[in-house]
């Protein structure tokens, strides 16, 4: 809590799609948000953004998959009487080619953001969350940390590492007064998730969508992310897996052409 009473929420990767929509979600119910990502000037604008309407926000650049950056991250949220909720969604895909001529050195960034960034911020937060005496750390897996798809295989192995991860702290800190909760979405269109994943090809990452009535948006992930941490401390949402209702599997996705 800030020394007003109002819960601090750290949240990764908030410079765009999912992680900023969780920022505007939380801080309306009432979170000082903290947003970091790399992107200093869109992290800065959102903060900016979200106090001209009467929220608390502060901005933090870092990079998830630097260690020593991270903990300087820790020890400057000393400063906040404590840390009640951590949200890691800084992550995505690189590529999506088959294991036969997958290129290793995206199958690495993938597991270095995706998995060791999370791994990075839970460990370096854990003690704040603890020491809150109410904490809840939200892991963004993706419904490819439960199931894989063809040309997704590095993509897929990093969110099942993200998945292990949720479920093994889970199980690893039960007594303590931390949830872990999992969010595993699907097919969620946010602006940059593909054309990250095809490195700019626009027309490759329109194709992901290409007839699909009403994949997710950013705010329909933030809506179930702020669901999730606002049920009583005592509920631990361990794993809400969403998707689109034309998608029916990782592999299964109505399209109208
Ligand atoms: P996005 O718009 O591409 O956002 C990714 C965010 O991660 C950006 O804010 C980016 O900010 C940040 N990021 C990337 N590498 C980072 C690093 N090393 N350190 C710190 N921040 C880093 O994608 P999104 O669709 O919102 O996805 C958010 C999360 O949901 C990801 O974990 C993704 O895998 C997951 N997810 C997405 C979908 C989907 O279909 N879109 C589905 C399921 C799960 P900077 O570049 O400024 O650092």
């Amino acid at each position: 809590m800030s020394a007003t009473g109002t819960p601090i929420a750290v949240i990764t990767g908030a410079s765009s799609g999912i992680g900023a929509a969780t920022a505007r979600h939380l801080a309306a119910a009432g979170h000082h948000v903290v947003v970091t990502a790399r992107r200093k000037d869109r992290i800065e604008a959102l903060a900016a953004e979200l106090t001209a309407a009467g929220h608390l926000a502060t901005a933090y650049a870092l990079d998830v998959t630097d260690r020593a950056a991270v903990d300087a991250f820790a020890a400057e949220l000393d400063r906040f009487p404590s840390v009640n909720v951590l949200v890691n969604n800084a992550g995505g895909a690189l590529g999506a080619d088959p294991v036969a001529t997958g290129d290793p050195a995206d199958w690495r960034q993938m597991y270095e953001t995706n998995v060791i960034g999370t791994l990075h911020v839970t460990q370096a937060l854990l003690p704040a969350l603890t020491a809150s005496g109410d904490g809840t750390v939200v892991v963004l897996s993706s419904t490819a940390g439960h199931g894989t798809y063809e040309g997704g295989a590095g993509y897929v192995a990093a969110k099942h590492g993200a998945h292990v991860l949720a479920e093994t702290l889970r199980l690893e800190i039960v007594g303590t007064p931390v949830r872990v909760i999992e969010i595993a979405p699907g097919m969620v269109r946010t602006e940059e998730f593909a054309s990250t994943r095809f490195r700019g090809d626009e027309e490759k990452a329109a194709k992901v969508y290409e007839g699909v009535a009403e994949p997710l948006t950013a705010d329909d992930v933030a809506d179930t992310i702020t669901w999730a941490i606002t049920r009583p401390s005592h509920v631990n949402v361990d794993l809400l897996l969403l998707r689109p209702r034309a998608q029916a599997s990782n592999t299964k996705v109505h399209r109208e052409v």
